[in-house]
This record gives structure tokens, C-alpha cells and sequence, in this order.
């Protein structure tokens, strides 16, 4: 039988009084940076922030916020989370750049019970929503319990929903700040830094997939396509629901 999406934990359901000391707390740090670069950004989330982590997906662009975060501090724990779908390609060079730049908090965490919420695994297929909200959501939601704040390397260009990204936001239904700080950044510019600093790609960046997710829910990207055109092809999927707007699911254009 297809699954629900799953209850959010406790944590989210935080009420505006939890939230609004985080609000001021997110319009200040923006204002403070309005001009600031990303590794501004970042120095003064890690100074700012409590017991913030960095959630990576160790794709196409990963490689250019890991580098910026390991010249700042190799202490913050980075959260992987393996769907046990991804491509092995991407798991070698998770274990590779992990090891290169010398991330020694890395924690590496996946559904326990995939087995029974997917045994045959085929709910891609079946119920998308419900396969990310339990290989995906679910795993990185439980990583992120107590917590103080998330670094994501997210960037306004990618998309409709991401269009207005902020450097800091409070995520939806929580107290926890989420920071962007390379929501200013063109494809260019992570192209640039990826080169000036002679940092290994995604070696499937080469075959095709400016974007790289789970395998089954990937595909190559033809010249003059969106960067993201070959996530969940053919379907009305543009987020896995990691990234809620306003605690919704993001489909085409729709917010769910
Ligand atoms: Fe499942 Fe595809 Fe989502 Fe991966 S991207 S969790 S395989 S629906």
C-alpha cells in the first residue's frame, strides 16, 4: 500500500512564539550581510549559530560549499544521507572528498526500515512523494533533531521556489535556521570557484547530469535544458521535500 508522507517530528510544530526570537534573529544576520560573500556568510553562521551542521548531497555543485565550509572549520558535522538508490558513482566520491578535504565529522545516515516501507523497491514508481519522504525526509529530519541550524547549497537561479532565496531563513516549522550562503551564486561562479580551486567533480558531471540525484529518478540533460530538467523526468516532481516553502511540498509551479 503507498505511504503517507510521514509526521514531522515534534520539533516541527513550533508555534509563532518559538519562532519569532528566531525571525529577528534571521532579519539581522541578513541585514548584517546584505554585501557580504559566502564565506562571510558562512564564518558568521558558525559563529552565530549553535550547533549548526551542513547537509550535503555530494553532487554536481557539492564540492564548492564543502570547500568553503573545510577552509573555515573542519569540525561542523556534515550530514549525508544515503537513500540506498544513489548512484555508486556517488558514493565513491562522497568516501574520496570526504577524505580530501579532510571532513573528520561526517555522519552518514539512512533509513533503518526501508525494508518494510519498501520492500521490493519500486516505490519510486508507485508514490515518489512517499519513496523521498522515507529514504530521504525522514533520515535527515531525525539527523537534524536538536540542532540549532542547517548550511544548504541551495541558490536562486535553480528554480521558480528558490527564487528569493535568503542567506538565512527559519525553516518551516521549526526553530532551526537554515542558511544559504551561496544563494547569490550564478552557475558560473560555481563553475569558477570549482576551477580556481582545482576541486574534483561528480565524475557524471561530464556524462551530462548538471543535477544529480537517486539513480532511478536521474537522467542526462540535453544542451539547452534546465540544469535540474533530468530530476524526476517527466513527472510533476521538483522538490524531494527536504526543502519545504512555507512547510508545503513543491510540485510544478503548485505548491501541495
Ligand atoms: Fe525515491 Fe527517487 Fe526520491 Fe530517491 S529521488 S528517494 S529513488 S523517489
Amino acid at each position: 500500500m503507498p505511504l503517507d508522507i510521514p509526521e514531522y517530528p515534534k520539533d516541527q510544530h513550533a508555534t509563532l512564539a518559538d519562532v519569532t526570537p528566531q525571525l529577528a534573529h534571521v532579519a539581522r544576520l541578513n541585514a548584517q550581510m546584505k554585501h557580504h560573500s559566502a564565506p562571510d556568510v558562512l564564518r558568521l553562521a558558525v559563529a552565530e549559530i549553535p550547533d549548526l551542521v551542513l547537509v550535503s548531497s555530494f553532487g554536481a555543485e557539492s564540492v564548492a560549499l564543502l570547500h568553503i565550509c573545510a577552509m573555515i572549520t573542519r569540525e561542523i558535522p556534515v550530514i549525508f544521507v544515503n537513500t540506498q538508490m544513489l548512484f555508486a558513482e556517488t558514493l565513491v566520491y562522497q568516501h574520496e572528498l570526504a577524505e580530501r578535504l579532510g571532513l573528520n565529522n561526517l555522519r552518514i545516515v539512512e533509513a533503518q526500515d526501508i525494508a518494510q516501507q519498501d520492500p521490493d523497491g519500486t516505490l519510486h514508481r508507485t508514490n515518489p512523494d512517499a519513496c523521498c519522504a522515507a529514504r530521504k525526509v525522514a533520515p535527515l529530519h531525525a539527523a537534524l533533531d536538536g540542532t540549532g541550524g542547517w548550511i544548504t547549497g541551495r541558490k536562486r537561479f535553480q528554480s521558480k521556489t528558490r527564487a528569493q532565496l535568503s542567506f538565512f531563513e527559519v525553516e518551516a516549522k521549526t526553530t532551526r535556521i537554515k542558511v544559504n550562503p551561496l544563494a547569490h551564486w550564478q552557475a558560473q561562479d560555481v563553475r569558477d570557484y570549482i576551477e580556481e580551486n582545482r576541486l574534483p567533480r561528480h565524475p557524471m558531471v561530464a556524462r551530462g547530469y548538471p543535477s544529480i540525484g537517486c539513480a532511478p529518478c536521474t537522467s542526462a540533460v540535453s544542451e539547452g535544458e534546465d540544469l535540474r530538467a533530468g530530476r524526476w523526468r517527466a513527472t510533476q516532481k521538483e522538490e524531494c521535500g527536504i526543502h519545504l516553502v512555507d512547510g508545503k511540498m513543491i510540485r510544478a509551479g503548485v505548491i501541495t
